[in-house]
């Protein structure tokens, strides 16, 4: 079934970047919600990004905000498969290696979960091989989900996390456990230079509106005047990341000289309850809402914060945008993408 998903020849756009010799960055992922940010963010700094995605959970109209332009390649290829020509092709050009290449809501990530762990495992072994060949640095993105349902708070790198391996979220859990794992491998062996960001909740325009986690639900939901789901009784907690200090953050943590041994959390310090994380969204929309309240899902953790202590230290990096106003953007980016006529004062 694997095969079947990159069937076909890969589709390839801007061949011109074949005949000029520049360094590419490889964004796998690239057109996902934190992933098409992070490549429009370093064409805008000269990059020559080649963005290698499956389309699985993109967003296409992410795409089209970047396939215009004269230093931007995309290629239509699952991460689990062997990679495609047009990447290996250019090995010796490729700079560095971004891995944002996974579902990462919970409801996609299980949707297929066989798929997930082996994007986690094998894809993250495909990049670091292809990596190792071109000399790249190498960066992935792992999660506070590495945490489990954390009983240290707020999170440390240190902490190790209380993770169920058999229940639901495993797959994408462990599954990044074991990307963290093969990529210190890769560096501690010296065949590839490698950084690992952990990425708490992050929210912004991009997202997708059937993302089904919580930011893109209850704004979408208030906007479509239906009622707002609240899973359990809304006290448990979620530190929300603007996605443009996210970006900001990783590309730091790519550029940095740390060493290549210690994984960094990135995310926003600032935890909110998922009720307050509501209010603040019913403020800018102003509307009255009815809530719908729902069994809080399986292994769902209580409480989500980081502490990047190591992040401020080590990259110069914290987050700049307050909740308010990354709300207000993405409420009327939202507003704009379903359709609903919306006057949003942006901040
Ligand atoms: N959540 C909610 N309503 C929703 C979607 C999610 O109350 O419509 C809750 C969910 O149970 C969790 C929190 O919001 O406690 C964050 O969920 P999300 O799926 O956004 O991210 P994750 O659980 O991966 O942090």
């Amino acid at each position: 079934e694997a095969k079947a998903r990159n069937s076909g020849a890969p589709k390839t756009r801007n061949e011109n970047m074949y005949r000029r010799e520049q360094p590419l960055t490889l964004v796998a992922g690239g057109a996902g919600f934190i992933g098409s940010h992070l490549c429009a963010e370093l064409l805008g700094r000269g990059k020559h990004v080649l963005c290698l995605d499956n389309l699985q959970t993109a967003r296409p109209s992410n795409l089209r905000l970047l396939e215009d332009h004269p230093n931007f390649e995309f290629i239509e290829a699952d991460i689990v498969n062997p990679l495609p020509s047009a990447v290996t092709s250019r090995t010796a050009r490729i700079e560095r290696v971004y891995n944002l290449a996974c579902a990462a809501s919970p409801p996609q990530y299980q949707a297929d979960p066989e798929h997930t762990m082996l994007t986690c495992v094998v894809g993250t072994d495909n990049l670091l091989r292809l990596s190792e060949a071109a000399g790249a640095r190498f960066l992935l993105t792992s999660t506070s989900e590495v945490y489990g349902d954390p009983e240290m708070h707020p999170q440390r790198e240190d902490y190790r996390g209380f993770v169920n391996c058999t229940g639901p979220r495993a797959c994408y859990d462990e599954g990044k456990r074991a990307a963290e794992a093969i990529a210190f491998d890769f560096a501690r062996m010296r065949r590839a230079e490698v950084r690992v960001a952990r990425i708490f909740n992050t929210y912004g325009p991009h997202m997708h509106p059937d993302d089904g986690r919580v930011v893109s639900n209850l704004i979408c939901q208030a906007l479509s005047g239906l009622p707002v789901t609240i899973y359990g009784d809304g006290s448990q907690t979620r530190s929300f990341c603007y996605v443009s200090d996210m970006v900001d953050g990783l590309i730091r943590l790519m550029e940095s000289d740390i060493s290549g041994l210690e994984p960094i959390n990135l995310g926003n310090p600032e935890e909110r309850t998922v009720r307050e994380l509501l209010d603040a969204i019913l403020t800018i929309l102003d509307r009255p809402v009815a809530i719908e309240h729902r069994p809080l899902p399986t292994d769902d953790p209580r409480r989500r914060r980081p502490d990047i202590g190591r992040a401020q230290a080590l990259l110069g990096w914290q987050p700049r945008t307050p909740l308010v106003e990354g709300l207000n953007l993405t409420c009327a980016w939202f507003a704009e993408e379903i359709g609903v006529q919306e006057t949003i004062t942006i901040l």
